[in-house]
């Protein structure tokens, strides 16, 4: 130990917030090279890199070729319009993301001046002494001067899954994880120089597509590969009838801007992304796109008792001792607590055990200890009691305790447990447990055998209480509201979990089961009770998997808590796996959502906000398509009908630039619905059939009404401009409706959808009358009668959704 100490020039009292600054400014910060993120220019031209842009570009191109300079400068601005919109969308979607990241920074503990302090990880030091416990994630490359038991899963490094255990003078190197065990190392690499650093093989993980950005690309290809066929055909047709080259090609391309939903995915990922930077902001750290989208459709939320529905903060409050000394005893030397100016530092439950023993004076070396585990639910730690005589000193869940005692230790008389005494111990558990009461069971023994947690003798039992939270009863109510099933998972004894349950509501006309009964069932018999089970109580972790799995197969999509190591792999296999806080780096690592308040009630907020964000994107998605589909459609129904084509490429642009603008956007940023957590949870595809009806027959309803007006304006004598400008006019009126359609019924005002559906139609207003934009346009003015009929004629839209909504759903 020495040895490496003076190696690095430190000591064990670590080093001196001078000194380690002094180094910091030498060996640089400890943290690995980031992803180098695509510079702001290049995210910006790589708008451009798009098939539609391309052949916008060369229409305008061509266009310069033949002289035609306003639609050039035409299709120019609407390509600038639309690469400045699309970089910042992805601007924004990448903004929200950073500064998530920049609230998951990692710590370690570290002494330094003799003391244990936590510190960001990025400012270790080579020389630093880290500490390091079951759960956390090494921060650097260490030597280890000191450990107990200490596993490490080096799996990132080598991917071998076993864990290694570790002997002082080994080292344990950044980003391995912690399994069991502590111990004490000296800082000897940070950064890039550890061997993490060396292979650089930086776990980031890939941008994945979320089912959603997959369903509405695929629904994108459908559409496109339709409306290039229809382009195909009006260019052939428009050849035919003898109209330039140029021009043809023009009008080919800008349709199939206005028909293809190129800006879709970009506004839902900045949907998605907005959503997270909300969550985080009701202290809910979302960490993929995706799993804000899975949030909106949870089913089941599995959620942990301690810390997250109670306070754990932890008092005792009764007791049943038959050895007060001894009790004392075992309180104050089985603990790993630190009272702190009347603050645990450490475990609660020792804490409070602590204090319950504050009076009682007594120090003996500590030679060993199995620390608390959470499959054992107990621990033990041996000291010296005198030169010839250890002493081993045990507290856990009481009936595991009594159990593993022989004896019974009555004020000083050692004498066998008889099954009378057992009997009266375990309903003095009972009614505690009753109470809501967690109940810690205490014994000793002198002299070391074998086997250190055997043959004890019973000294008495201490019962803790740890209040529910306030919110969390209201919001077990909101679940039960929105059709989200709630179920506690707990180490805790049946009757204590029960009580609180009951409590908090989770305990209504279900079952509660404790582990080792749900250990005797079959998967067959499980799989037929698992909805209906409510409370799990004294479940070992490794249960929470074959639990999350069963309720995965009836269906669900499961919310699971959990904080330890142990919990690592059901967080993993949960739909959304749902760290705390101050829960261990491991289990955070394996989650797909951090909540950093520890608090029941945060999980259902996010829920909300998910499903909010749910919404919002089918309403900006149905308005998006539906006025892809209305393009599509009046083109082929004017071709059909022999009429000439209503919309110019200018107008085409236009009509895209409405649609992907302000409406959408805004559309993406309506409020909850009323009945948001009053409805049952939507599980199924996002575009069901009967939103892909609605779609189509929301476009038809335009293509008619725009078909109709066209031909009534040409067969009754108006010039073909004049005619144009009302079904170009007409058009943007029916995305105007069809945008308040998706307007949600909310408690928030819609002020920013009303706003973008105003600014839309002035912009249409400037496009009519300002001279120089008609020249642009090649549009006209219309008149009052024009006006009345496109009013009403576009407000069928309304009409249309509203019996919609009768008929289909
Ligand atoms: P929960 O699921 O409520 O978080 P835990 O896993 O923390 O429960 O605890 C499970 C059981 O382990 C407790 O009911 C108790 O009997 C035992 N236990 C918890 N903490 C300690 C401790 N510090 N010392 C001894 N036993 C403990
Ligand atoms: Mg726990």
């Amino acid at each position: 130990m020495e040895e490496i100490l003076s190696k690095y020039n430190t000591s064990i009292q670590g080093l001196s917030e001078d000194e380690a600054l002094k180094r910091q400014k030498k060996y640089g910060l400890n943290k690995l090279d980031e992803k180098k993120q695509t510079p702001l220019i290049i995210l910006f031209l790589s708008q451009f890199i798009d098939i539609l842009i391309a052949l916008l570009l060369i229409a305008a191109i061509a266009s310069i070729a033949i002289g035609d300079y306003i639609d050039a400068g035409v299709i120019i601005l609407a390509v600038l319009l639309n690469t400045i919109l699309g970089f910042i969308q992805e601007y924004r979607s990448r903004k929200a993301v950073d500064s998530l990241e920049s609230l998951m920074v990692k710590k370690a503990v570290v002494k330094r001046e003799n003391e244990i302090i936590e510190v960001e990880a990025e400012k270790l030091t080579i020389g630093d002494i880290v500490v390091l416990e079951e759960g956390n994630k090494c921060p650097a490359d260490l030597a280890l001067i000191e450990c107990k038991n200490l596993n490490c899963d080096e799996s990132n490094l080598t991917g071998e899954s076993e864990a290694v255990l570790k002997q002082v003078n080994d080292n344990v190197f950044m980003d391995s994880n912690i399994i069991s065990g502590h111990g004490l190392g000296v800082v000897e690499n940070i950064g890039m120089k550890t061997e993490i650093g060396k292979i650089a093989k930086i776990v980031q993980e890939e941008d994945e597509e979320t089912p959603l950005e997959v369903r509405v690309g695929r629904l994108g290809k459908i559409l496109s590969a339709i409306a290039i066929v229809v382009c195909i055909i009006i260019f052939i047709l428009e050849l035919l009838q003898g109209v330039g080259l140029v021009e043809t090609f023009m009008t080919a391309v800008s349709l199939a801007v206005a028909a293809i939903p190129e800006g879709l995915p970009a506004v839902l990922t900045l949907t998605l992304a907005l959503g997270m930077s909300e969550m985080a902001s009701s202290n809910a750290i979302v960490k993929r796109l995706l799993s804000v989208e899975t949030l909106g459709s949870c089913t089941i939320i599995c959620s942990d008792k301690t810390g997250t529905l109670t306070e754990n903060r932890m008092n005792v409050v009764e007791s049943y001792l038959t050895n007060e000394d001894r009790t004392l005893l075992i309180s104050k030397l089985c603990n790993n607590a630190t009272i702190k100016n009347d603050k645990t530092i450490g475990n609660q439950t020792d804490g409070a055990i602590l204090k319950f023993a504050k009076d009682y004076d007594t120090s003996l070396e500590r030679l060993d200890e199995i620390p608390l585990d959470s499959n054992r639910k107990m621990m033990t730690t041996i000291h010296r009691l005198d030169d010839e005589n250890n002493i081993v000193l045990s507290k856990g869940a009481p009936e595991i305790i009594l159990d593993k005692c022989k004896y019974i230790d009555d004020n000083g008389n050692i004498e066998i447990i008889e099954a009378e005494s057992k009997e009266k111990i375990l309903k003095k558990i009972n009614e505690m447990s009753e109470k809501s009461l967690r109940v810690i069971g205490f014994a000793y023994k002198i002299n070391d055998e074998h086997v250190p947690e055997e043959n004890l003798i019973f000294t008495g039992l201490l019962g803790l209480i740890d209040p529910p939270k306030e919110n969390a009863k209201q919001a077990v109510t909101d679940c039960i509201n929105a059709g989200i099933a709630v179920k506690m998972i707990t180490g805790d004894h049946e009757k204590t979990a029960r009580a609180i349950a009951k409590h908090l509501g989770i305990l209504t006309t279900g079952q509660v089961i404790t582990g080792a009964e749900l250990e005797r069932l079959t998967d067959d018999e499980y799989l037929a009770m698992a909805e209906d089970i409510q409370v799990y109580a004294r479940v070992k972790p490794a249960q929470k998997m074959r639990i999350v799995e069963t309720l995965k197969n009836l269906g669900n999509i499961v919310a699971m808590t959990g904080d330890g190591v142990n919990d690592a792999p059901a967080l993993k296999k949960a739909s959304i796996g749902v760290a705390m806080g101050d829960g261990t780096d491991v289990a955070k690592e394996s989650a797909d959502m951090i909540l950093q308040d520890n608090d029941f009630s945060t999980i259902v907020k996010a829920i909300k906000e998910g499903r909010k964000i749910y919404d919002n994107i089918k309403r900006f998605v149905k308005f998006q398509v539906s006025t892809n589909v209305g393009a599509i459609l009046t083109i082929i129904g004017t071709t059909l009908l022999n009429l000439p084509l209503p919309f110019n490429p200018a107008q085409l642009l236009w009509l895209n630039i409405v649609m992907d603008g302000p409406p959408a956007q805004t559309l993406g940023m309506e409020g909850a619905e009323k009945d948001t957590m009053t409805r049952p949870p939507e599980t199924g595809d996002i575009l069901t059939k009967n939103t892909l009806l609605q779609i189509f027959l929301l476009g038809l309803v335009m293509a008619i009404g725009t078909v109709i007006v066209f031909g009534w304006q040409i067969y009754s004598g108006a010039t073909t401009k004049k005619a144009m400008s009302v079904a170009f006019t007409l058009f943007v009126v029916y995305q105007l409706f069809n945008a308040y359609n998706g307007k949600s019924n909310s408690d928030q005002s819609s002020r920013y959808l009303y706003a973008g559906i105003i600014l839309s139609f002035i912009l249409q207003l400037f496009i009519l009358y300002i001279p120089q934009l008609q020249i642009l346009f090649r549009t006209t003015a219309i008149g009052i009668v024009e006006w009345i009929v496109i009013i009403i004629v576009a407000s069928s839209i309304l009409f249309a959704q509203k019996i919609m909504n009768k008929v289909i759903e």
